[in-house]
């Protein structure tokens, strides 16, 4: 039997399985990423992983295949290369060819939430749906499009930026250059620093969802406004893609009730009906690795 390897580079924490011929994980390993010990440590510690994983399922490395990768973005996929990971602090990074090298199998690379929106539209809540758009929402905001069962990457790997999306012209400075992006107003980071700035003490994503629940009426507007914004956003999804499904994943959606109302409202008001279309949004019942299944699963479907 063939086996094949997934990979799930975070800028926190790196998770590593080894899967059968399916994709389906049997062994798994993860470790902390560290980025600021650079890309050839991080390969490395990959590879040690990796052998492990091997000897854990007592086989050689001639047995396995191939390797799906994920990674977070901009990734420029024709030439393998991260192109630049301002939190990771990578730029440039030639990683398909550096994975191909020290793990000894051809290595397929794909981006993070990319992977997710495969692993949705195969395995999770958009199966048999299409097109399906998957959404993450936690530190940042980021999305994926499948098409006809496959990943929409764009004229430059970039489809799916929803997290940059301009949601407020001449808004909030964006580290992107840009002003007023969704990623500003409705992320786990921008909530934590609207309640942040509101309370004038230092408070996390979930205190806020927590005291708003508790009727805080001020951290109850923070909320309405993140819904509000990723209302306009998805909108603008509808009225580009016509999604059969659009899935939400991501730590903040663990709150999905206390901005499900609003974000309902927000896009029965900004997206124009169409007769026959029932606006169709889910929660992801993935525990996180919807990310390292992706890679697997795109990996499987490159290799066939
Ligand atoms: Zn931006």
């Amino acid at each position: 039997m063939k086996y094949c390897l997934g990979l799930d580079i975070g800028g926190t924490k790196t998770s590593i399985a080894l899967a059968d011929s399916n994709g389906t994980p049997i062994v798994k390993d993860s470790f902390s990423t560290e980025p600021k010990l650079g890309a050839e440590s991080l390969v490395e510690r990959i590879k040690g992983a990796y052998t492990g994983l091997c000897l854990k399922l007592d086989i050689t490395k001639e047995q396995v295949a191939f390797a799906g990768v994920a990674c977070p973005g901009p990734l420029d996929i024709k030439r393998g290369m991260i192109v630049h990971i301002a939190t990771m602090g990578f730029r440039n990074v030639p990683i398909k060819a550096m994975l191909e090298k020290a793990l000894e199998m051809p290595v397929h690379l794909e981006n993070d939430a990319n992977c997710a929106a495969l692993a949705e539209s195969v395995i999770g809540e958009g199966k048999g749906l299409d097109p399906l758009v998957y959404v993450t929402i936690s530190t940042g905001i980021g999305s994926g499009i499948i098409a006809d069962g496959k990943i929409l990457s764009g004229a430059c790997s970039s489809a799916g930026e929803l997290g940059h999306l301009t949601v407020e012209p001449d808004g909030r400075e964006c580290p992107c250059g840009k002003k007023g992006c969704l990623e500003l107003y409705s992320s786990g980071t921008a909530i934590a620093k609207d309640g942040t700035a509101v309370r004038g003490v230092a408070t996390e994503t979930k205190e806020v969802f927590e005291l708003a629940r508790r009727g805080d009426e001020k951290l109850r507007g923070i909320i309405d406004n993140a819904a509000d914004k990723l209302g306009l956003a998805l909108s603008s999804v509808y009225h580009l893609i016509d999604p059969e499904v659009i899935v939400l994943g991501g730590s903040v959606t663990k709150d999905y009730a206390d901005f499900a109302e609003k974000l309902e409202i927000a896009m029965s008001e900004y997206t124009q009906p169409v007769e026959g279309r029932k606006i169709n949004i889910k929660i992801s019942k993935f525990q996180g690795e919807q990310v390292l299944l992706g890679a697997l699963i795109y990996a499987l479907q490159n290799e066939k």
